[in-house]
């Protein structure tokens, strides 16, 4: 296997995470699967004409939920110890079968909240134990530094280029403010102090239960909207008399299904929503293609203020932001489709 610690130079990646064929999928097709893993970076489509695509990290049910962490998560985490802004978006389509992977590598098995007690334990709760573990040990080597560290929670769900806060559901249509002082914000947005793995679990949990009662109550999927975790990461020290201030954020986006317009057959409120989830999707999708080729040397305008979802992640995206996105895909042949709906509206992969 190639090495994946070239990353590091990186401030953009993407991951293509595979999930293995479920028990229902083999009874129904056998054991075919409609991708082939190349190498640690190339997949190929197997169907015609076969195509290969080229990602920073083709991760195929070998790699472990630790691997993943450790390659995606743990930099992250540094990056924003370091006092800069990390983003982490987790793609997956939503299908009527099984799913692609996107509640697994995500959350995964989060009883008891901590790695501890389950390999099947997922990103989120990892990076947060990780980051109070490492806000622990810097604490204990910097005693004589007065360090402080202050970590706040928000939970913001976008529908329709409209913000409502997931923990605090009575707030709708929220704005997106940029000021001197706080930068690009959400104006009214409930921030919540969390000092362990465990708040932050608690948190997310309860903002996963409002977006699905203000979905219900809307009459749609909650996979229709994005969700943007935010954990604002605020420290303070002294040293030779100055006191020193550092923030971070650390972001956890998960996006909304893509769909196809025209086979879906949407019409009225379903194409608007259609239409939104597709217009922020190519946005950041532009967003991002624009950052790596900035970071290749091209001058390039970021259209970051194209869609809401960009425009609230400005400061979190480019620059000496980290950011990383992972795709979950399912191997399933009839899921074929949608494999090129992560390729078009993404449009990340390079085509070999
Ligand atoms: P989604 O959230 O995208 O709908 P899930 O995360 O619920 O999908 O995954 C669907 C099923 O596949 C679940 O039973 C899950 O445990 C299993 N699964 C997904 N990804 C993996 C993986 N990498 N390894 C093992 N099982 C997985
Ligand atoms: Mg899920």
């Amino acid at each position: 296997r190639e090495d994946p610690s070239f990353w590091k130079d990186h401030n953009v990646q993407v991951i293509i995470r595979i999930r293995p064929l479920s028990s229902s999928e083999i009874s129904l097709q056998g054991n075919s699967k409609c991708v082939r893993q190349e190498s640690c970076q190339t997949i190929t489509w197997t169907g015609h004409p076969e195509s290969r695509f080229t990602f920073d990290l083709v991760a195929d049910e070998h790699v472990s939920q630790e691997d993943l962490f450790k390659v995606a998560g743990l930099p992250m985490v540094e990056n924003c110890m370091g006092g800069y802004n990390s983003c982490m978006f987790a793609y997956g389509q939503v299908s009527f079968q099984t799913g692609s992977g996107k509640t697994h590598t995500m959350l995964g098995d989060i009883e008891g909240g901590t790695r501890r007690h389950s390999v099947n334990c997922g990103m989120t709760p990892r990076v947060f134990e990780y980051l109070f573990t490492r806000i622990q040990k810097e604490k204990d080597t910097r005693k004589d530094e007065k360090l402080r560290f202050t970590c706040k929670c928000s939970f913001l769900e976008i529908y329709n280029e409209q913000i409502l806060d997931l923990l605090d559901p009575s707030s709708t249509n929220l704005q997106i403010r940029e000021d001197m002082k706080k930068g690009v914000h959400v104006e009214n947005l409930k921030e919540i102090e969390v000092t362990s793995a465990r708040d932050v679990i608690q948190q997310l949990i309860q903002g996963a239960a409002n977006r699905k009662v203000a979905a219900t109550n809307m009459n749609r999927a909650s996979s229709r909207s994005h969700s943007v975790f935010t954990c604002i990461i605020e420290s303070k020290w002294e040293s030779q008399g100055v006191t020193h201030h550092r923030f971070a954020r650390l972001n956890l986006v998960d996006l909304a299904g893509s769909e196809r317009q025209k086979s879906s057959g949407a019409e009225g409120e379903r194409l608007k929503e259609a239409t939104n989830i597709n217009k922020s999707l190519s946005t950041l999708g532009l967003v991002i293609m624009n950052l790596v080729n900035i970071s290749n040397g091209k001058s390039l305008h970021v259209p970051y203020r194209d869609s809401k979802l960009t425009f609230l992640l400005q400061d979190s995206l480019g620059g000496n932001a980290k950011t990383t996105i992972i795709a979950n895909i399912s191997p399933a042949n009839w899921l074929v489709e949608y494999i090129f709906c992560v390729f078009a509206l993404l449009f990340i992969g390079d085509t070999k």
